[in-house]
């Protein structure tokens, strides 16, 4: 049985099956691929595009699903996550789909469970599917030419788990992986090129992914306001000017903050597009780990 905890689950060439199957759910409405499976949904942090990927995603392939609401759930009387978790797998689902601020969590739970369990997200790590999506919208915008590929995250490096899950998977596919943030948002990871501003890398870049800045995990507020920290990492027309950069983002976008109204209705955001083949990624995902193995 096969999980998917981090993107290193999946070889290369899983991925490029994944990115098939993805290219043909895109322009399926439905089938019957995972007709009579149940997969739960267990989102203990908020959510709006994974979990209603997810859930689209099982449902355009024939599953039920079951979305609990954590918030009413035995977490709230003493129970541990874990044991809510192996209770739900005692119940015989066919796939647990899960988002916990917890880093480690899902790993701990594989030994524990008769299905796969499906990251969407732990704490300020990984968000596997993200970066699957991610990767799957540059490889179509580029025709699979990835190679070489300059790609600038920038923003709130430091806590992103999108962050986290992309600089392990771009580069496998040949890109070149950069970050832009201020010092209180920078990596720890010295494996990266680090920059305080866009400006220094804007006329090298191929991609530049913008990110949220995560307050809700960050102990303190660095800025005096939001609105001076977008003076320096919004993105706005002035940045891109008319160069050839394909601009994505794994939302919710703060306005203004992160990408100004007009970058939003520019051509080359594509972040509508991440959010269509997200819900494509995840049927593929799916297939893999519920149908095919
Ligand atoms: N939706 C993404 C996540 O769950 C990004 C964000 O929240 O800023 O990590």
């Amino acid at each position: 049985m096969q999980h998917l905890i981090t993107t290193a689950d999946f070889t290369k060439e899983e991925i490029l099956n994944i990115f098939d199957d993805a290219r043909i759910f895109l322009d399926m409405e439905s089938s019957e691929v995972l007709k009579g499976k149940i997969i739960v949904n267990l989102f203990f942090e908020n959510s709006t595009r994974t979990r209603g990927a997810f859930e689209m995603a099982a449902k355009r392939l024939g599953a039920q699903v079951i979305s609990l609401d954590v918030g009413t759930s035995s977490t709230k009387k003493g129970e541990t996550i874990f044991d809510t978790v192996t209770n739900i797998n005692a119940m015989g689902p066919d796939a647990i789909v899960i988002r916990h601020s917890d880093c480690n969590f899902h790993k701990t739970l594989i030994d524990y469970v008769d299905c796969p369990i499906l990251n969407a997200g732990a704490g300020k790590n990984a968000h596997p599917t993200q970066a699957l999506l991610d990767l799957f919208t540059i490889v179509e915008h580029y025709n699979g030419d990835t190679e070489g590929k300059k790609v600038a995250i920038i923003g709130d490096i430091r806590t992103s788990r999108v962050a986290g899950s992309n600089k392990k998977l771009l580069p496998r596919f040949g890109m070149d992986v950069s970050f832009v943030a201020p010092d209180c948002f920078k990596s720890e990871d010295p494996e990266f090129k680090q920059y305080d501003n866009i400006s220094e890398i804007i006329d090298e870049v191929d991609v530049v992914m913008s990110l949220r800045t995560q307050l809700e995990r960050h102990n303190e507020m660095y800025f005096s306001s939001l609105h001076e920290y977008a003076k320096d990492y919004c993105i706005t027309k002035d940045t891109f000017g008319d160069r050839d950069i394909l601009l994505l983002h794994p939302g919710p976008v703060n306005r203004n903050v992160d990408i100004s109204d007009e970058m939003l209705v520019d051509p080359r955001n594509k972040i509508l597009e991440q959010v269509r083949n997200g819900v494509a990624v995840r049927m593929a995902i799916l297939k893999k780990l519920v149908k095919d193995q």
